[in-house]
């Protein structure tokens, strides 16, 4: 059990538990839930493949908390965010979060300014990404033309997400919401460049969760993290050379342990990863933390 105890978050109940964060619903005076309203608490837990590691990284979900609100705010014109307040029990300071309960849409809303990773391996195939049909002579780390919209379905815990192509996003939205799921996307990812550029971070490709108020009013609500080193890839500017792996600011350093020999762990064995090495943690967490000092420009 992850959630924090009732005698810590008088006043709450869970209702779901997550990779990295926890859900809970506030009571109202009676003792009931109250509807429209979440506590979301980022955890120290890191997944890695689809699997949550044994091994927490410290501050990390103190980290992704103030990551988020920060960039919230960056990008209030873009589109609303699903914040209420940041008064929270002490148990939970700095990594709980009040929010507006929100039905999500059944998308991951991911979009990539840098070719890398699955969609490297994609554009290798077919010269294409999700149906975007990208120039000849790219490479791993090449920045694109303009960022592309990439979505995957959202799959329940323990399955991997799945590309979705442009038809099967507009079956499950609809075709005006469909078209602004994408466009806010790479708005959000634009907007989300221009402001690292400045301070030395490359985005390559983040993902976003939007949701909608369950009576259906209003339009989408930027929901869940945005732009943190768990939802984006974030490279050193100074040290981006396309044609090779990339360093990064994220967890691609956990992804390279565990894929190394020194974790004797095999992607493909069906079996869950091993603990992290300190050295690993330490690590992983000096980025996370450098991360969020570059980008805010304030000390952890
Ligand atoms: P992933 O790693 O793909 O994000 P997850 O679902 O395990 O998977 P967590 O971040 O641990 O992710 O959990 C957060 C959950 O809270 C997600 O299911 C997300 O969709 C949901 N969520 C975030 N914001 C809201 C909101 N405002 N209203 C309702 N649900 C929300
Ligand atoms: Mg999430």
């Amino acid at each position: 059990m992850t959630f924090a105890s009732a005698a810590e978050l008088p006043g709450y109940v869970p209702v779901y538990s997550g990779k990295v964060r926890d859900l809970y619903a506030p009571l109202d005076a009676t003792g009931r839930p109250v509807e429209d309203r979440l506590m979301l608490v980022a955890s120290d837990r890191i997944s890695a493949y689809d699997y949550v590691l044994d091994t927490p990284i410290p501050d990390k979900g103190v980290v992704l908390t103030r990551l988020s609100l920060w960039w919230f705010d960056q990008l209030r014109d873009l589109v609303p965010n699903h914040v209420v307040s940041t008064d929270v029990p002490q148990a939970v300071a700095g990594r709980g979060v009040l929010v507006r309960r929100l039905e999500m849409l059944k998308v991951e809303a991911i979009a990539r300014a840098y070719l890398t990773g699955s969609g490297l391996e994609e554009y290798r195939e077919r010269g294409s990404v999700c149906g975007v049909e990208l120039p000849a002579g790219l490479e791993d780390g090449s920045r694109l033309p303009e960022p592309i919209f990439t979505p995957t379905t959202k799959a329940p815990l323990g399955e991997h997400d799945l590309p979705m192509s442009a038809v099967e996003v507009e079956a499950e939205l609809g075709r005006e919401q469909a078209e602004e799921v994408s466009r806010l996307t790479r708005a959000i990812l634009s907007r989300g460049n221009e402001i690292a550029g400045d301070r030395g971070i490359l985005i390559a490709d983040t993902k976003v969760e939007f949701g909608r108020a369950p009576d259906g009013s209003g339009g989408l609500v930027l929901a869940d993290e945005v732009l943190t080193p768990d939802s984006s890839r974030f490279w050193p500017a100074d040290q981006w050379r396309p044609g090779r792996t990339q360093p990064s600011f994220d967890k691609q350093y956990v992804r390279d342990w565990l894929t190394s020999p020194e974790s004797g762990w095999s992607r493909t064995s069906g079996e869950a990863p091993p603990p992290l090495p300190a050295h690993v943690v330490d690590r992983t967490r000096a980025k996370y933390v450098e991360a969020y000092e570059r980008l805010t420009g304030e000390r952890f």
